[in-house]
């Protein structure tokens, strides 16, 4: 049975004491594995342009300095972003990540999938959904993927950490277009009071206006769901189930791909959890109580212990508060059934 270790602390809590970070890390048996001169990949997000709830910077410095000391190569990495942002090529996203502070840890920083998001590494890996997977070119060569993932939840996957991260997260442009393309909204007329709102969020000048209402341009939609969150008359819809579970398990495949013969360990930060993704340029305060920090070896096992955590300590199911319609468990069985990792495990509070 896999492992998970969790440090329980709030945002301020680890700020005061970010070298918790580090010994959770430590303890977990992750820093036995790092050899002198290795490339290690810190894989993070780094945040959009106006939010907040990315992971502090200030809470990996004492790794980073550790990691420089043993003499390995530690390196930070994300890849672009298939919607239009301060994200979508590797200049403007280095230029964000300096400005959320990651330029202070004294370790460069790598957008994984070049300049405009395209050099890919072609995987094959036969699974329900997809045959070829085209993931971040950095992977390659990387030692050791370290993983850090801010738990959130999540408007089109129930809620998003470990598995998110390395599958969405590791993905090229073409890779993450192959995941999103399921999701296709559309705009009801009846309840369209013609705000704009939708089309001012859209990321991918989509949304145009109508006679008696604002439109989707089917081809231009990326599907990214920004739509559905910002209506606030609920008139942008989509077919959840479908979407939901064919998106959630390409994302599935997509980590299961990224993972195969490649070192990779994981930390979730339940600290700070917003109702979307740090991809959403909206300031938002915390949506659940901090909780604390995972570690462990396997992406399954963190992710339902995150929530296991949180839903003991809730006493109702947070995740459905926020979306509704998302089975968000069904995407954690799929998991476990193409061999990405357990949902049994053990856990250890350090
Ligand atoms: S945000 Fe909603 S109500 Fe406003 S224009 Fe878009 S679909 Fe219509
Ligand atoms: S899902 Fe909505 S916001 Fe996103 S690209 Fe499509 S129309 Fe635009």
């Amino acid at each position: 049975m896999s492992q998970v270790y969790f440090k329980r602390g709030t945002y301020q809590e680890f700020l005061a004491q970010p070298q918790k970070i580090l010994d959770g890390i430590k303890k977990s048996g992750f820093l036995k594995e790092i050899k002198k001169d290795e490339f290690i990949g810190l894989k993070i997000h780094f945040g959009e342009k106006g939010n907040k709830s990315y992971i502090n910077p200030a809470l990996l410095s004492p790794l980073a300095r550790f990691l420089n000391k043993r003499g390995a190569r530690p390196f930070l990495f994300d890849t672009n972003t298939l919607y239009r942002g301060e994200r979508t090529n590797s200049v403007d996203h280095i230029r964000i990540a300096n400005k959320h502070g990651f330029g202070k840890l004294d370790i460069p920083i790598i957008i994984g999938d070049g300049l405009r998001g395209n050099d890919y590494l072609k995987v094959k890996c036969s699974q329900k959904h997809l045959k070829d997977f085209y993931l971040a070119q950095i992977l390659k060569d990387i030692d050791f993927v370290l993983v850090f993932s801010h738990f959130t939840c999540h408007m089109l996957t129930g809620f998003g950490a470990a598995i998110k991260n390395m599958g969405m997260g590791c993905a090229s442009r073409r890779g993450k277009l192959s995941q999103h393309c399921v999701v296709s909204p559309n705009i009801k007329e009846g309840q369209c009071v013609k705000c704009g709102m939708c089309a001012k969020f859209c990321p991918a000048d989509a949304i145009s206006e109508g006679k008696d209402a604002f439109f989707i341009d089917e081809k231009k939609c990326i599907g990214c769901a920004q739509c559905i969150s910002v209506c606030p008359h609920g008139a942008v819809k989509i077919s959840w189930s479908e979407s939901y579970d064919e998106l959630a398990q390409k994302m599935v495949e997509y980590a299961f791909a990224a993972t195969q013969n490649r070192k990779c360990a994981y930390v979730n930060f339940c600290i700070y959890i917003t109702k979307e993704c740090d991809c959403m340029n909206k300031e938002k305060s915390g949506f659940i109580k901090d909780l604390g920090v995972l570690f462990s070896w396997d992406p399954v096992s963190i992710d339902k212990a995150s929530i296991d955590l949180l839903l003991q300590r809730e006493k109702h199911d947070v995740f459905k508060d926020a979306h509704p319609s998302i089975n968000y468990l069904r995407h954690l069985e799929y998991a476990q059934e193409i061999g990405l990792g357990e949902l049994g495990y053990k856990l250890i509070e350090i």
